[in-house]
């Protein structure tokens, strides 16, 4: 619909406009967003091809020249023989066709906003994400935290708890409401509820307000004083494995380094490792894993299929990702084949798990490709170095054989 009509945050017509970092994140063959990319490579990636033909110096990372990459991609599909770019709003899914991909992203048009929640109902399309940070286990001192679900047996249950005495708490506050954080757009403004307000927004309310709210320590014990604690920062686990956890409820617009300055203080924190950080944005996405199949069509109306951002994956090279399972998966259903998805140990398969697959409790967040959404090795392999090496060698051996299978592959280009 761009250049005609714009949204907050796009500033050009060009297609693929990267609105904010100009980094496509880390390329280390070893980390799960360096291995995307180098899946996306090798399955012949328009957007990893512009990436690398308009790279800038940017050390591990892959950082491009902003305008460059999207001039790239938009002169490929503009002069591509069977795409057909038409600039136009649109407001409704396209009628006479057999086949639609809605791919409008975080900042998908209201009148779209207003078609899609027709499609899967109002209370399964959300308009921002408020993410929590995410701490690596073994950086957490388990010497102070204690395993306790509220009112259950102390030593037991889901919850990793971080007990705070009174005086943590009152050096926690001071810290944590001096702290820099980073300002919400114009258009970002207002778009948080009550649920899901960032933790230091609670904090400005009033001195005790988070002991009253999420950090609240009722009914938890802690096991080395035999007392409830001032407050307490409960965290969750966030793999089958528990080699990482969520800090409930801290959802934060703090800007990065002061998260790691800030949460460091917590009593149990002073070394953590942040896997993801924490942040709160505007963002349209629906709740996948009940409005989509597993193919990502929607289960209302399956000739549609949802891609990018709006399924609730989160970032520039996951949105791709997204799209070309998108396109995959349609072309075969155009062809009469079936459709067998990328398992999810594959980068591409755990980014389609994680919005297809129900989440029990927790309202369901957008993620980027990281090591949690990868399920479990099978047991004996204990050190978490060693695990992870195995998890992305998984990953790319299963994607190489899904890719090549399929003949969808351009060939390796890292041996
Ligand atoms: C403000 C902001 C900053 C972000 N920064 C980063 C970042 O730094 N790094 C990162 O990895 N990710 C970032 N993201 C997240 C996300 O990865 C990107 O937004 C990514 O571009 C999403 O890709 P997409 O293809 O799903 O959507 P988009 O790239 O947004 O593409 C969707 C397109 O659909 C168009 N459109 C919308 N509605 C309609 C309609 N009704 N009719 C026709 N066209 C329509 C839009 O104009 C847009 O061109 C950011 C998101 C936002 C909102």
């Amino acid at each position: 619909m761009r250049p005609q009509t714009g949204t907050p945050a796009h500033q050009t017509g060009l297609l693929a406009e990267l609105v904010c970092s100009n980094s496509l994140k880390s390329e280390m063959e070893e980390s799960p967003t360096g291995r995307l990319k180098q899946d996306m490579t090798e399955a012949g990636s328009l957007i990893l091809e512009a990436a690398h033909a308009t790279r800038l110096p940017a050390g591990k990372a892959l950082a491009v020249e902003r305008d460059k990459f999207a001039e790239v991609v938009t002169g490929k599909i503009e002069s591509h023989p069977r795409i057909n770019v038409i600039r136009s709003g649109q407001d409704t899914i396209p009628e006479g066709y057999d086949h639609v991909i809605v791919a409008t992203g975080p900042l998908t048009s209201p009148a779209m906003e207003k078609t899609i929640s027709g499609l899967v109902g109002g209370e399964n399309l959300y308009f921002y994400d408020a993410i929590a940070p995410i701490v690596e286990a073994d950086s957490i001192d388990m010497s102070v935290a204690f395993f306790q679900d509220r009112y259950g047996p102390t030593g037991q249950g889901d919850y990793l708890n971080l007990p705070m005495s009174a005086e943590d708490y009152d050096r926690f506050m001071d810290t944590l409401l001096a702290a820099e954080k980073v300002s919400f757009r114009d258009f970002e403004k207002g778009y948080y509820f009550e649920g899901c307000m960032p933790i230091e927004e609670i904090a400005s309310r009033g001195r005790q307000t988070l002991a009253f709210g999420p950090l609240k320590p009722v009914g938890l014990i802690d096991p080395a004083t035999g007392e409830q604690p001032h407050a307490v920062i409960q965290l969750r686990k966030e793999d089958a494995q528990g080699d990482s956890y969520n800090m409930v409820g801290f959802q934060t617009k703090l800007k990065i380094f002061e998260q790691e300055r800030v949460f460091r203080m917590i009593p149990g924190l002073e070394k953590a490792r942040f896997l993801r950080h924490g942040s709160l944005h505007r963002n349209t996405y629906v709740n996948s894993p009940m409005a989509l199949d597993e193919t990502l069509r929607l289960k209302s109306a399956p000739h549609v299929r949802l891609a990018g951002q709006i399924t609730g994956v989160e970032g520039y090279v996951e949105s791709a990702a997204c799209g070309f399972m998108a396109g995959v998966f349609t072309a075969w259903e155009i062809l009469g084949k079936p459709i067998d998805p990328p398992g999810p140990e594959t980068t591409m398969g755990a980014l389609l798990a994680h919005v297809t697959t129900p989440h029990e409790g927790a309202r369901f967040q957008p993620s980027n490709i990281n090591f949690s959404l990868f399920p479990a090795l099978g047991p004996g392999r204990t050190k978490k170095k060693e695990r992870r090496r195995l998890v992305i060698f998984r990953a790319r051996e299963e994607m190489r054989e899904w890719l090549t299978h399929y003949n969808l592959s351009s060939g390796p280009t890292v041996p």
